[in-house]
């Protein structure tokens, strides 16, 4: 049995740095150091990946209900609005002026912008007959005093 001791020391092969073995991380050969670096960069690189895809989704997603959809999907991802926004920004200030990835990122905002200021499309009521129309209205006032009670609760 090799037994370690704290003054035995090894070369990182990343840094180049006379590092104790204990500092190292088995996985890599590296030392802790470079791998929490490591680490670092291949978060951000999976991060800026998946902020590609989504820009490149909703530039030419025709729908609206799929738009909000794929944001959920960001928001879920990376914890919310605001940090999904705060990711995307950073991705988009590191991009290349110029870039196919910058040039997305505006189309994708374009897009959200456009996707907001759509109002629902509203349903053809002449394709429906009056016992129809009469239970979707008694659904949502259903809904919109359930909305109300909870508000007052
Ligand atoms: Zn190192």
């Amino acid at each position: 049995m090799v037994t370690i001791t704290d003054n035995q020391t090894r070369t990182c092969p990343d840094c180049l740095q006379l590092v104790p073995i204990r500092a190292f991380c088995s996985h890599r050969g590296i030392c802790y150091r470079c791998y929490a670096a490591y680490m670092r960069r291949y978060r951000a690189a999976k991060q800026s990946r998946t902020i590609r895809q989504f820009t490149a989704q909703v530039k030419r997603e025709r729908d609206a209900r799929k738009v909000q959809a794929l944001c959920g999907q960001m928001f879920a991802k990376f914890g919310g609005v605001d940090k999904f926004a705060a990711a995307w920004k950073a991705n988009l200030d590191a991009a290349p002026r110029g870039s196919r990835g910058a040039f997305n990122s505006y189309l994708a905002i374009l897009r959200l912008v456009e996707t907001a200021n759509t109002p629902a499309p509203q349903p053809d009521c002449s394709l429906y007959s009056d016992a129809e129309l009469q239970a979707a209205m008694d659904r949502e006032a259903q809904k919109a005093a359930l909305r109300l009670l909870a508000r007052l609760s």
